[in-house]
């Protein structure tokens, strides 16, 4: 045959290899299928990765550079995930296995973060030791502190140590009020941080402690900072403003209304509501309520967790701008052997999805992403975004300490329906993790998660900018120049899709080595 006219050729065939994503997850005969059983075919590569565009909306009215989203989990989203999160184009959901103040402090941290700044500074109190200072200096690297009366945030600023404080003291129950540097150099609160950066060279000091009207600390500014500060362009930001988008979980109990208003005085741009079955009444009339009390482009309302077309249209009707999909496939998760309920995350992602696009709701991928391809191919299934925990626990920005255990440096990640999470905070009341996993009235409580521990993935500055790089790789191999362009040759059938034996798994997975070593980035 002539090889010239090979393409022409190719058009006589009845099939095009493999199947359109509606064969692969609407025939019954595959049942629930999830990531790692299909792959999706190559597609023609006509431009640079780079030129792939990751732009999405999350929300109806909120479109973010890149479709990550962090879980509302206390071992992930605290106030520097959530500012990390959109810093680097994303968006991090905080958590409220915690008061209600506990939580707006943190929307709050996260409005009022300006690049260069550190919102939550280690602080101590004139009645901590040099043995303190010697402790964080050995666990964070520096020792410029400064010294409130309460020994914490927002306390009256009496002082600061440095390095210099204490570079030739050998005793360590020495007070640091007796060796503090009380002679301070500081700058009012709302300080630009051009300003604060030409107070702090012409100070020369390390350390720019920034107070509010009553001398209280508000945040810090530290010359090391300065020098390696990173533009980040592809910031989730609320129209021109500076501010950054910030997201966080409620419950649908009654109190969770007061909880909500006080998200909501704090900037809160999208509140997600928190249950692992979506389809309720107490839901639906939650997100009613919003809808009712407050603007319906702030907050925006995520809704779920959904993983049928039945639960997406009662949320939908209700007035949800964006649905979140999954329940059982969480890492931490034991719901669906608990529950019997659930359903295998490929098949709700497709199917939620596919309904809520002709209501232009767009649908978050919530759990079971492990790696860059399985963040592909809930694209490719129709989600808009992605929201991940284990992925992004054990990373510096995710709450908690790090710790050792058999060599290896380790983070807790627990699911917030462990008993573990559910027994965190009785000053939390019923909201929070028990109030998603367990009613008031139960004298047992049954767990749906469990408490583990992730390996040190170091700052997600940097992993994050793998995911992307990783997923626009991923998208020019399928021949697709962006997030809208996935969906659309998915639903036109362009987009070509293989289901996979446990074989062909096995095969797509590292295999017949002796031994490796499996580094995801450089
Ligand atoms: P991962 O990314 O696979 O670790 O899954 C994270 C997701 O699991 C979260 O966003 C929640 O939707 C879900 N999740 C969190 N805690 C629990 C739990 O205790 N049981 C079940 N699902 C959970």
């Amino acid at each position: 045959m002539d090889c010239s006219q090979a393409k022409a050729h190719l058009q006589s065939y009845e099939h095009a290899d493999g199947v359109a994503v509606h064969e692969l997850i609407g025939s019954s005969q595959n049942g629930g299928l999830t990531y790692n059983d299909f792959l999706i075919l190559p597609g023609h590569i006509h431009f640079p990765a780079a030129q792939v565009e990751l732009e999405t909306h999350v929300t109806k009215k909120i479109a973010l550079k890149t479709p990550f989203l962090s879980s509302p989990m206390d071992t992930v989203t605290e106030t520097k995930m959530a500012i990390t999160m959109a810093l680097l184009g994303g968006m991090g959901v905080i958590h409220h296995n915690c008061t209600a103040q506990e939580q707006a402090e943190m929307v709050r941290q996260v409005k009022m973060f300006e690049n260069g700044f550190i919102p939550e500074p280690v602080v101590l109190s004139p009645t901590h030791k040099v043995a303190d200072v010697k402790k964080i200096k050995a666990k964070f690297g520096f020792c410029g502190i400064p010294i409130t009366d309460t020994g914490k945030l927002h306390g009256k600023l009496v002082g600061i140590v440095t390095a210099r404080d204490i570079q030739f003291l050998d005793d360590d129950e020495t007070t640091l009020k007796d060796i503090m540097t009380t002679d301070l150099v500081v700058a009012q609160n709302g300080v630009t941080l051009e300003e604060a950066n030409q107070i702090l060279r012409s100070s020369k000091k390390g350390k720019l402690p920034i107070v509010d009207s009553n001398g209280c600390l508000v945040s810090l500014l530290a010359r090391s900072d300065l020098l390696k500060n990173q533009s980040f362009p592809l910031a989730s930001k609320v129209g021109d403003s500076k501010q950054l988008l910030c997201a966080a979980a409620i419950g649908t109990r009654p109190e969770d209304k007061h909880r909500l208003q006080l998200l909501v005085d704090a900037g809160l741009d999208v509140v997600v509501l928190d249950s692992s079955q979506g389809d309720s009444v107490y839901q639906i009339e939650m997100i009613k309520y919003i809808k009712s009390t407050y603007n319906d482009a702030r907050p925006q309302v995520i809704a779920g967790n959904v993983v049928t077309r039945d639960q997406a249209a009662s949320l939908i009707e209700a007035g949800a701008d964006g649905l979140r999909v999954g329940m059982g496939s969480g890492s931490i998760c034991i719901t669906q052997e608990v529950m019997a309920v659930g359903r295998p995350q490929g098949t709700a992602v497709y199917q939620v999805a596919e309904f809520a696009r002709k209501f232009g709701v767009p649908v978050i991928a919530d759990g079971g992403i492990s790696n860059v391809g399985h963040i592909a191919k809930a694209l490719a299934l129709g989600a808009s975004g992605v929201m991940m925990g284990s992925l992004l626990a054990g990373t510096s920005e995710s709450p908690g300490e790090y710790f050792y255990h058999e060599g290896k440096r380790l983070k807790k990640y627990r699911g917030m329906g462990s008993i573990d999470a559910m027994e965190k905070n009785s000053a939390a009341g019923d909201s929070g993790s028990k109030a998603r996993y367990y009613s008031e009235s139960d004298t047992i409580k049954v767990a749906q998660g469990v408490t583990g521990a992730v390996v040190d993935k170091g700052s997600i500055r940097k992993f994050i900018p793998y995911l992307q790089l990783g997923l626009q790789h991923s998208l020019q191999d399928m021949g697709v120049l962006s997030v809208q362009g996935l969906h659309k040759q998915s639903y036109n059938g362009g987009l070509r899709f293989e289901k996979r034996s446990p074989a062909a798994q096995l095969e797509g997975g590292v295999h017949s080595l002796f031994q490796y070593e499996k580094r995801l980035f450089a």
